[in-house]
């Protein structure tokens, strides 16, 4: 068994790549990092199976994030057999830095130049075996998108991995090659493996080096005295970066050759090139980039939730009711033509309502006994399509940005938002996954793994429960509905927007606070480089949609099941065992429960000031764990138990007018509840795939600063809406903590800077 690691840089097409060899469907995206950790399979078609490893994108072997670890690691560590060093022919200086590097390594190299196709398109050739003689490696032309000679790479690789290569440098012959080889020497004496490569790397003061070698520091320092300053500079880096650089531009500018005959399509490319600038002059302009993105985003969003689409219907362009009385009525028509989303998510409904109701039909004639029948249908199969219903949304959601993502689209929206995205201590990268959470926290934390660093992921990952998902806008609008019916507060849409802001503003603060304290880190300066745009294919999206569809499916069939089953039980049973009617509900197992832990919900404002239902606040926010539309569907049951009327029948804005009545909850504690509700723990389906996406250890910090930050914000929601004038001391005190931390971080930035002088 062999073991080949495909290195190079970001978005020069390694993960294509590693799927063409190896057949499997690892995430391809225009736009660099997406592959985070690195990957393996397996390629069977030479005379021994051979495993390949897709490792993350580096510029160089000097790591510069986590990322970028990995990878020197596993190339330094894990000594594969073989390196394909994939170089996109289309930008082959800077990808030839890195190769240059990985020569100093003593491991075969086999260099494949991807994006042929792309050179081809533009009518050019490229001098293979100029390239062969100067690097003194096997440099195979591929196109790992069209498929085009991969066996032939992998072949030649397979070869590679029997033999040996003595690791080389291109940095012989300059001055400071005496010094390397001194260097090389004392660590040969150390037994250490790749001498070369570790010497270069600590003339280079990279910072792993000095760590791991620092008694051979003295070397160098010795070195640098005995010659005259002026003559190398004191920044052995800059020195050797600029060395190799000179060695690239001494060569590639003569690999690729324009063919002659050919000349319209040298015009033809210069014309698309411009083109291309022309799009991007308009997408990242200064003032304009950011409200175009803001429209699309509009456009996507209303594609996928509206039930008025295009505003037809508010417009008074066309006449729902002559959908009246057909079956298209609930279909098609909610006050307004409905989206596509909102058309499938009916469907689906629909389907799951008729699929209930006989599978409820059925047991009932068949004398099921009523527990079974209410466990199978209320606790079971409900709970499960209740979050079915949300996949037709969620997958168009994903789709969409699968595209903008693939047309390399993306990668523009992080670098027009990056400015304002770095004063809240993250960089553009972050501003994608925040999005996609008023969608669903689910696909935002997956997408989380395009952040390089690690802290920044962390942070991300706390802030966006915080972006209202799409499970929690009924019990917003139901509140806010009733809010506006009860106490004639204002506008209903315009509490909803206040709901949102509130959670932003949240999120906001939280990632200042995070990052200048448990998750401090360096200002991650932004790197990215803007990929060409080009089609989305189809085979990646659908691939990459599949891959969603299955996870959500896969935590709907076992965490959410279990769960609901759970939550059923709870409210069914009383404390003795026994099973209690939906009037009994103030005796189940739930309300004893509840009751136990609202008093802490106090300065909340639904905690014990609330008469004998307000258990049920609590229990709402309890069940809201499982999924958040669980808090509507509960306080529909409730309300119609208090008020003993058929719950088909109480609207949802009615059922919170009805709790109010009963329970006194005031405007300041709904408004509480529900920032409490969207800025605690999110459902256990998010709890599970952040748990996947963070660290060991991490996960249980995340938890508590949820059911912190919750805490706080509902409190300060309720104090300072009951007493108004509590509000500028509120400010001043969010105010001043974000100062403090202001200037504690310059002070930390500032002394770093004297210590490094
Ligand atoms: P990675 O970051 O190195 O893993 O790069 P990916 O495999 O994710 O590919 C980055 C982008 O380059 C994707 O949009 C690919 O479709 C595209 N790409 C990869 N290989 C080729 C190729 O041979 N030709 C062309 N034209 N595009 C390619
Ligand atoms: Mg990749």
């Amino acid at each position: 068994m062999k073991t080949i690691a495909l290195a190079g840089n970001p978005n020069s097409g390694k993960t294509t790549l590693f799927n063409a060899v190896t057949g499997s469907t690892a995430h391809v995206g225009n736009w660099p990092g997406v592959t985070v950790d690195k990957k393996t399979g397996l390629y069977k078609k030479e005379e021994e199976p051979i495993t390949l490893v897709d490792l993350p994108g580096i510029y160089s072997l000097s790591p510069y994030t986590d990322e970028e670890v990995i990878s020197r690691n596993f190339l330094l560590e894990e000594k594969p057999d073989c390196i394909i060093n994939i170089v996109d022919v289309t930008n082959l200086e800077r990808n030839l830095y890195l190769t240059l590097q990985l020569m100093e390594i003593d491991i075969p190299i086999v260099c494949a130049l991807n994006m042929s196709d792309v050179l081809a398109k533009e009518g050019k050739e490229f001098d293979l075996k100029k390239l062969e003689e100067i690097l003194n490696i096997p440099v195979v032309m591929v196109s790992a998108l069209k498929e085009n000679n991969i066996e032939e790479l992998m072949h030649r690789a397979y070869q590679a991995c029997q033999s040996k290569r003595k690791a080389r440098s291109c940095l012989k012959g300059t001055s400071i090659s005496h010094l390397i080889g001194d260097v090389t020497i004392a660590f040969e004496a150390l037994k250490v493996d790749y001498p070369l490569f570790h010497a270069i790397k600590l003339i280079e003061n990279d910072e792993l080096e000095l760590k791991d070698h620092s008694n051979l520091v003295s070397i160098i320092d010795n070195f640098k005295m005995t010659f005259n300053d002026n003559v190398l500079g004191n920044d052995l880096e800059a020195v050797i970066a600029d060395e190799r650089y000179k060695y690239i531009t001494s060569f590639s500018k003569k690999l690729i050759i324009a063919q002659k005959k050919e000349e319209n399509t040298e015009f033809l490319n210069s014309t698309i090139k411009t083109k291309s600038d022309k799009v991007d002059k308009v997408l990242t302009h200064k003032f304009f980039g950011i409200p175009i993105f803001i429209a699309i985003l509009f456009v996507i969003f209303h594609l996928t939730f509206s039930e008025d689409l295009f505003f037809l219907n508010a417009l008074g362009l066309v006449d729902i009711t002559s959908f009246a009385g057909t079956p298209y009525e609930g279909l098609f028509a909610n006050g307004g033509i409905s989206s596509i989303g909102v058309i499938f998510t009916n469907l689906f409904n629909n389907t799951f309502d008729l699929i209930t109701s006989s599978i409820a039909n059925g047991m009932n004639s068949a004398n099921v006994n009523p527990v079974v029948t209410g466990l199978v249908c209320d606790g079971i199969i409900t709970g499960v399509f209740s979050v079915f219903g949300f996949l037709p949304q969620i997958l168009l959601l994903f789709l969409c940005f699968s595209i903008l993502e693939d047309s390399g689209y993306m990668a523009r929206v992080a670098f027009i938002l990056d400015r304002i995205m770095q004063k809240f201590g993250v960089t553009g990268r972050a501003f994608l996954p925040m999005i996609m959470g008023f969608g669903c926290s689910i696909p935002a934390m997956i997408n989380t793994r395009t952040l390089a660093d690690d802290k920044e992921k962390i942070a991300t990952i706390r802030v966006i429960p915080f972006f209202s998902c799409g499970a929690k806008l009924p019990i917003l609008s139901a509140v806010s509905g009733a809010l506006v019916s009860k106490w004639g507060i204002g506008n209903a849409d315009l509490i909803t927007l206040l709901f949102y802001a509130v959670g932003m503003i949240t999120a906001m603060i939280s990632l200042i606070i995070l990052r200048s304290s448990t998750l401090k880190g360096e200002k991650q300066p932004f790197m990215m480089e803007l990929p060409n745009y080009h089609m989305p294919r189809f085979k990646s999206l659908m691939l990459h949609l599949w891959d969603k569809a299955k996870h959500f499916i896969k935590k709907a069939c076992t965490i959410i099941l279990l769960s609901n089953v759970i939550v059923w039980v709870l409210i069914h049973f009383s404390p003795t065992w026994t099973y209690l009617e939906d009037a009994m509900i103030n005796e189940s197992i739930l309300a004893v429960l509840s009751k136990m832990v609202q008093p802490l919900f106090t300065p909340l404002g639904f905690g014990s000031q609330l008469k004998g239902f307000g258990w049920v606040f609590v229990s709402a926010s309890i069940a809201g764990l499982i999924a958040k539309e669980n808090i509507v569907g509960l306080f529909a049951v409730l309300a119609a138990v208090i008020s003993s009327a058929d719950p088909d029948l109480m609207s949802d804005i009615g059922s919170v007018g009805v709790l109010i009545e009963n329970t006194g909850a005031t405007f300041p504690a709904l408004f509480a509840f529900i920032m409490f509700n969207m800025t605690t723990i999110p459902c256990f389906a998010a709890c599970a795939t952040a748990r996947g996406e963070l660290k060991k250890g991490t996960f249980k910090w995340t938890i508590l600063f949820w059911l912190v930050t919750s805490y706080i914000v509902g409190t300060i929601c309720f104090v300072s809406l009951t007493v108004l004038w509590t509000i500028p001391i509120f400010i001043a005190v969010i105010a001043a903590v974000l100062v403090l931390l202001y200037l504690y971080r310059i002070d930390k930035i500032s002394f770093r800077k004297k210590e490094s002088k």
